[in-house]
C-alpha cells in the first residue's frame, strides 16, 4: 500500500476550532492599526529572487540559509517570500506610491516561508502582521510605530511584553563600530560558532544575534553599538527614547539588538514574552532600504512584523480571550417529510437575512439531530413536524437558557 500523504514538515494546518482566533488576532492587528491611519496592501507570495538578496541583503540567515528559492519554466530564479518588507518597498516603487502623500502608511497580514529547523514558535511557512511607515525621519515616527506595536499587543490582553530597543547607527557610525567589533573578536575566535566565524569576515554584528550560547557569551562582553553613535543618530535615539518615556511606554535598552536583517539603521526593537522568551513582534526603522532597491529614490521607512503562530500559541497559554467563537444561529430539526421540507425551507429565508442556519443533511432521528445541535453550538432550535407546519407556527428554544418562545413560521422577520 502506498505512504499516506501528510503536510510537509514545519508547515500547520488550522482547523475549524483555531480558526477564529485567527480571524480575531488579524482584525484586532487590523483595526488597530487603522486607528493610526494604516491602509492594507497585498502582494505575491514570490518575487524574484533578487529582490530578497537586494533588500534583505546578502550576508543574512535568511538569504544565506532559509530562501525556498526555484527556476520557473521561463528561467527565472524566484523566491517564496522570507518576510514582507522587501515586497512592500518593491510595491511602492513599481505603483509609485513614493510620489504621493507622506507618511505613506501600509499593513500587510501574510504568510512567510524560510527554512528553518522546526521547534517550538519556529515553522517553515508561517504568518505575519506587519506595517511599513515610508517617509519620515522623524523620531515621532519611530515611536509612534513603537506605540501601534505596543497597543496591538495590548488589544490582545498582552500587558506584560517587554520591549527592547536599540539604536544600530547609520552606515558612517557603524563603520567604525565594525572595526571595533571585528577586533574584539578576532580575539575571541576560538570560543566562536563556525557560522559566526564566517560572519567575522563579512558582517560581525550578526554574531551578536547568534542563539548558540558560547557566542553569546563572547558577544556579552563585546563592545556596544551605543558608545558609537555619531551625534545624529544618537540624538535621534534621545529623542525617542525621551518621547517613549512621556507616553509612558515602559522599554529596556539593549546595545546587543542588531535585527537579523541587513536593511536596519538606527532605531531597532522587540518586544518579547517574558515566560517563554520568544520575540513575539519585532522590527526598526531602514533608511537606506528603498535606495538600495531603486538608487534614484531616497525615502527613510521603518515597519515591524509581529508573528501571528507565536502570538496565538502565548495568548492561548495565558487563556486570554478570541472574543465568541460563533457558530451559527438556529438548528430547524425536521419530523418527517412535510416537517423536513419546512425545516429545509426555513433554512433558506433565514440564510437570506443573513442568519446562520442549519438543518438534517444526514436523515437522523429527531434525538439524533438535536445531540448534533448542541454539539454544534446552536444558539437556538426550533423543531417542525405535522402540528407546526399545520398551526404555521412553532417554538424558538434559546439553547442558552431555556427559554422558549412561539413564533410564526410565516414571520421570520420577526424571530430575532
Ligand atoms: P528569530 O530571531 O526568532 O529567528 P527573526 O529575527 O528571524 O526572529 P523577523 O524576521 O524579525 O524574525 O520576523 C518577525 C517576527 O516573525 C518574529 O519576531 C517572530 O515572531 C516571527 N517569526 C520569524 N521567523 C519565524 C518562524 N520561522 N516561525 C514562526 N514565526 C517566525
Ligand atoms: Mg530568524
Amino acid at each position: 500500500m502506498s505512504e499516506r500523504i501528510e503536510a510537509v514538515r514545519g508547515t500547520k494546518d488550522v482547523l475549524p476550532a483555531d480558526v477564529y482566533k485567527w480571524r480575531y488576532v488579524e482584525r484586532v492587528a487590523a483595526d488597530t492599526a487603522a486607528c493610526y491611519g494604516f491602509e492594507e496592501v497585498r502582494f505575491p507570495t514570490f518575487e524574484k529572487t533578487e529582490l530578497f538578496k537586494r533588500g534583505v541583503g546578502d550576508s543574512t540567515d535568511v538569504v544565506q540559509k532559509e530562501m525556498y528559492t526555484f527556476q520557473t519554466k521561463g528561467e527565472t530564479s524566484v523566491t517564496l517570500r522570507p518576510e514582507g518588507t522587501a515586497s512592500v518597498a518593491r510595491l511602492c516603487i513599481q505603483n509609485g506610491l513614493f510620489a504621493g502623500l507622506m507618511p505613506l502608511k501600509l499593513f500587510y497580514s501574510i504568510s512567510c516561508f524560510r527554512y528553518e529547523k522546526p521547534q517550538a514558535g519556529r515553522y517553515r511557512e508561517f504568518h505575519q502582521f506587519g506595517v511599513e511607515m515610508y517617509g519620515s525621519p522623524e523620531p515621532h515616527a519611530d515611536c509612534e510605530t513603537i506605540c501601534l506595536a505596543d497597543r496591538i499587543l495590548r488589544r490582545m490582553g498582552l500587558n506584560d511584553i517587554e520591549l527592547k530597543i536599540n539604536s544600530i547607527g547609520c552606515p558612517s557610525c557603524r563603520a567604525e563600530y565594525n572595526a571595533a567589533l571585528k577586533s574584539y573578536f578576532d580575539s575571541h575566535v576560538s570560543e566562536l560558532c563556525g557560522t559566526c566565524t564566517e560572519r567575522l569576515q563579512r558582517n560581525p554584528m550578526r554574531i551578536l544575534d547568534c542563539k548558540c550560547p558560547s557566542c553569546a557569551a563572547v558577544a556579552s562582553k563585546a563592545p556596544k553599538i551605543t558608545d558609537y553613535l555619531c551625534q545624529e543618530c544618537r540624538e535621534h535615539f534621545g529623542h525617542t527614547c525621551d518621547t517613549l518615556a512621556d507616553l509612558n511606554i515602559k522599554y529596556t535598552v539593549d546595545p546587543f539588538i542588531v535585527r537579523g536583517l541587513d536593511y536596519y539603521t538606527r532605531t531597532v526593537f522587540e518586544f518579547i514574552d517574558p515566560r517563554s522568551g520568544l520575540t513575539i513582534l519585532a522590527g526598526g526603522r531602514y533608511d537606506g532600504l528603498v535606495s538600495q532597491l531603486e538608487p534614484k529614490l531616497k525615502v527613510p521607512g521603518l515597519g515591524f512584523a509581529m508573528g501571528l503562530e507565536r502570538l496565538i500559541m502565548i495568548m492561548s497559554d495565558r487563556g486570554l480571550s478570541f472574543g465568541e467563537h460563533k457558530t451559527y444561529d438556529v438548528y430547524l430539526a425536521g419530523l418527517g417529510e412535510r416537517g423536513s421540507r419546512l425545516a429545509f425551507n426555513l433554512a433558506e429565508r433565514l440564510r437570506e437575512r443573513g442568519l446562520g442556519a442549519c438543518t438534517d443533511l444526514m436523515g437522523r432521528s429527531l434525538k439524533a439531530q438535536m445531540k448534533y445541535a448542541d454539539k454544534t453550538g446552536a444558539l437556538y432550535t426550533m423543531v417542525l413536524g405535522d402540528s407546526e407546519v399545520d398551526s404555521g407556527s412553532a417554538e424558538l428554544r434559546d439553547m442558552r437558557d431555556g427559554t422558549v418562545r412561539r413564533v410564526d413560521l410565516s414571520k421570520v422577520e420577526q424571530w430575532f
